[in-house]
């Protein structure tokens, strides 16, 4: 089954829903995008990146111990490996290419957990474009060494102080500084989220993890994996690495969101699972809001995944049934933080830790030839003051 994108929509979802002055920047975006994936100049100068600089292609790694404790055999795509330390700096490094093309000398991203404002400012840095990162106060507390990074890479970091100080509230603010310097600068979203073209840009720049996967797992298994399974914030590092499977009828595609403090508590991320379809930020997909339509502050230990939307292909693929969509708790996340740092030797994000909790504790589902692929989305190294904190150490 492929996916139906019709004028930016993946089925009824997608679309653009934003202020008039931006469709002409839109549809010159979507030209130019067309052009250069048909151009092989573009596609050269990214891949050369993608091979010299950002490191790839990633490893996929056996995970013998956590194979045994979960009862499959389960295998990693190493996100974590990439320069900057996640999937994000694929889009960026492909994006920023897109930008100098249009002539773009500024740049304007915003950031939760920084990982994305990190990857623009790296990418930014290497092609000595100007760079504008919009992180709200209360990621900005968390997240202090990625603003260092920001800063040292010669980003300017603008806190944002309204509304919940997270990425909804980082995301409406780049979007007004767009709005106002539409001609010269260059909005670089950071996830498959937003209006057309960016949902569909942002995975045929990631879609790279899931193309790598694929031949990977054929070459060290011998056959496809039974379930793909990755963390969903906006579905970026999901949708990279679903999209080379979903043709593969046999193979299950399973998002995990943010359950928080449990859905019981309305603290959480699950915009699948508990949201209701609506607009946010530009496009129609699920989100969390009330009955009159506004929207619902997200929760999640984890900055990355702390957003009450989701890409309008994880809302298509929920509803067609092609992929699945599940949840684990803040809790449950740490668990698997620790597993995984314990049982392999890699600390994931805590993105990536949902995703390894719920393979972990939902042992059931697999039998013991199953091969289980595991998209780690990025490296814990940012995480490590918030979970000390926590007193993960001590337990
Ligand atoms: C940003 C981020 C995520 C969540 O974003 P997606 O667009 O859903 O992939 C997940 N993991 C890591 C490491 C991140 O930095």
């Amino acid at each position: 089954m492929t996916t139906i994108v019709e004028n930016g929509r993946f089925g009824a979802f997608g679309g653009r829903y934003v202020p008039e002055t931006l469709i002409p920047a839109l549809d010159a975006l979507a030209a130019a995008f067309e052009r250069a994936i048909a151009d092989l100049a573009f596609t050269r100068e990214v891949d050369e990146m993608l091979s010299t600089y950002v490191g790839r292609p990633t490893p996929l790694s056996t995970a013998p111990r956590l194979s045994e404790a979960v009862g499959a055999e389960v295998y990693l795509k190493r996100e974590d490996l990439n320069h900057t330390g996640s999937h994000k700096i694929n889009n960026t490094v492909a994006q920023a290419v897109l930008a100098k093309r249009m002539g773009k000398r500024r740049i304007i991203a915003e950031t939760g957990a920084g990982q994305h404002g990190v990857a623009a400012a790296t990418v930014c840095a290497r092609f000595g474009l100007e760079c504008v990162v919009y992180m709200g106060e209360e990621d900005i507390r968390r997240q202090t060494l990625n603003v260092y990074r920001m800063r040292l890479l010669d980003a300017k970091v603008v806190p944002v102080t309204s509304g919940t100080r997270t990425l909804k509230d980082e995301t409406s603010e780049a979007i007004r500084d767009w709005v106002t310097n539409v001609n010269d600068s260059y909005y670089l979203i950071g996830s498959v989220v937003g209006p057309s073209p960016y949902p569909r840009m942002v995975r045929e720049f990631q879609s790279v993890i899931g193309k790598e996967a694929r031949g990977q797992m054929l070459a060290a298994a011998g056959r496809l994996p039974a379930a793909v399974v990755a963390c969903v914030g906006g579905g970026s590092n999901a949708i990279g690495i679903f999209h080379a499977f979903e043709s593969d009828a046999e193979v299950r595609l399973i998002g995990v969101e943010a359950a928080g403090r449990g859905f019981e508590s309305g603290e959480h991320s699950a915009s699948l699972l508990k949201g209701t379809p609506g607009v946010l930020h530009g496009s129609y997909s699920y989100l969390l809001q009330d009955a009159d339509g506004q929207v619902h502050p997200a929760h999640s230990i984890s900055a990355g995944l702390d957003y009450p939307g989701v890409g309008p292909e994880h809302a298509f693929l929920k509803d067609s049934g092609r992929a699945s969509y599940v949840a684990v708790t803040d809790d449950e996340a740490l668990e698997g933080f620790r597993l995984l740092s314990r049982l392999e030797g890699i600390i994931p994000a805590l993105e990536t830790a949902h995703a390894i909790a719920w393979v972990a504790k939902n042992k059931e589902t697999w039998a013991a030839d199953d091969a289980v692929l595991i998209c780690v989305s990025g490296r814990g190294d940012k995480d490590m003051a918030q979970v000390t904190e926590l007193g993960l150490l001590d337990r």
